[in-house]
């Protein structure tokens, strides 16, 4: 087999203590998971889970220990950041159902779901989709994946994230509206999963802009932090 031009690469996160990284297949996000955060959005009850996704080339890798560097990107006045538990799923599946979908999890990952919200505005008011507001290049930091055996009580851990120093979003996972197990069964309904697909479980509240110069700090108790400057 031959191609008319090299074939993108392949897209890897680094494992904590592992040589080998995780190959990402597909970006799946979940909307409005946290309550607090869906009615900062103008949202109320525990509505059944959507999805959207990014590409996996929308990856910004940030090595432990390194500041990842987001250029501002293009067409918005208004970028926000939405800190996130990623879950690595190892192991695919179909109609998972919430009591087996922990053994489809690698491990857990600290990632921003930075987006443009004056577009995603927009679109949704024309009832358009997010594409451009939410899958844009470069548009989802990512920190090293922590095997779940090594995450510690996920569950139960807290989400953070500073900009500058000062706290901007700060709750607990155990705060999710869709908890990590059921979002895998809703999920897995939908999309087949596969190996090295990564699920942005979603925002708690305090989403605010960010401009150039800033540094995001975010951290996910036992993951350990991700740090990033917009550029
Ligand atoms: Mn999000």
């Amino acid at each position: 087999m031959s191609y008319l031009f090299p074939p993108t690469p392949v897209v890897s996160v680094p494992v904590v203590g592992k040589t080998e990284t995780f190959p990402v297949h597909r970006i799946y996000c979940v909307g409005r998971n946290y309550e607090e955060h869906a009615k900062e959005m103008g949202f109320t009850g525990r509505e059944p889970p959507f999805f959207f996704l990014k590409p996996a080339d929308a990856l910004i890798v940030v090595h432990a220990g390194e500041t990842g560097t987001m250029p501002y990107p293009s067409l918005t006045k208004n970028l926000h950041h939405e800190i996130e538990l990623v879950v690595a799923i190892g192991k695919g599946g179909k109609n998972i159902k919430a009591a087996d979908a922990m053994h489809h999890i690698y491990g857990y990952a600290v990632g921003l779901d930075m987006t443009r919200r004056d577009l995603q505005g927009e679109m949704k008011k024309q009832g358009r989709p997010w594409c451009i507001g939410k899958a844009f290049d470069l548009s989802a930091p990512i920190g090293p994946i922590t095997p779940a055996a090594q995450a510690g009580d996920v569950v139960n851990a807290e989400i953070y994230v500073q900009v500058n120093g000062q706290d901007r979003q700060r709750s607990h996972i155990h705060k999710l509206i869709w908890n990590i197990a059921e979002t895998i069964e809703h999920l897995s309904a939908a999309w087949e999963l596969q190996p090295g697909d990564l699920i942005y479980t979603g925002t708690p509240e305090g989403v605010a802009a960010v401009v150039s110069g800033d540094t995001l700090v975010g951290a996910v108790t036992g993951l350990g932090e991700l740090k990033v400057r917009v550029a």
